[in-house]
């Protein structure tokens, strides 16, 4: 099974990226078109998962500023995945990391361990690279968030 390759997105963001850079734009507003675009390449991500996953399809995603102790999380009963914003607004690799690691909980059996081998192997076939942490892991989270906030 080859899993999911994303790169074409990733090459838009950062096209896209260097060609506002081209142009002269820089600093706070370079910063405000980096999170536009990885708001656009997020909702691109989500719209081919429901194309290509009919289970998906009754799925929402949105993106949230009330999840801050986590990366992102899945609302089981409410089929609702969302990816916090502190992410969004910090890096491109990590907010659709994050879109698929919840995207795979979407996938997975409510009554499987949460990131056992049932969601690992959805997560895998998504084309998440980050299959060791969890999406509410405080310490991988307290690990990264610092870092991340800094090379924004
Ligand atoms: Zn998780």
């Amino acid at each position: 099974m080859i899993p999911k390759d994303w790169s074409h997105v990733y090459d838009q963001f950062f096209e896209t990226v260097d060609l506002a850079r081209s142009e002269g734009i820089e600093g706070d507003t370079l910063a405000q078109v980096k999170e536009a675009l990885r708001v656009a390449m997020l909702q691109q991500v989500w719209s081919k998962l429901q194309e290509d996953y009919p289970e998906l399809r009754e799925w929402r995603f949105d993106i949230s500023t009330r999840v801050t102790s986590a990366l992102g999380y899945c609302y089981q009963r409410s089929k609702r995945v969302t990816v916090a914003y502190w992410v969004v607004s910090t890096s491109i690799n990590h907010s659709i990391d994050t879109l698929l690691h919840e995207a795979a909980h979407a996938l997975t059996d409510i009554r499987a361990q949460s990131h056992g081998d049932n969601w690992r192997y959805n997560a895998y076939r998504l084309g998440c690279k980050e299959l060791r942490a969890s999406c509410s892991d405080k310490s991988y989270w307290k690990r990264f968030a610092p870092a991340a906030r800094k090379a924004r």
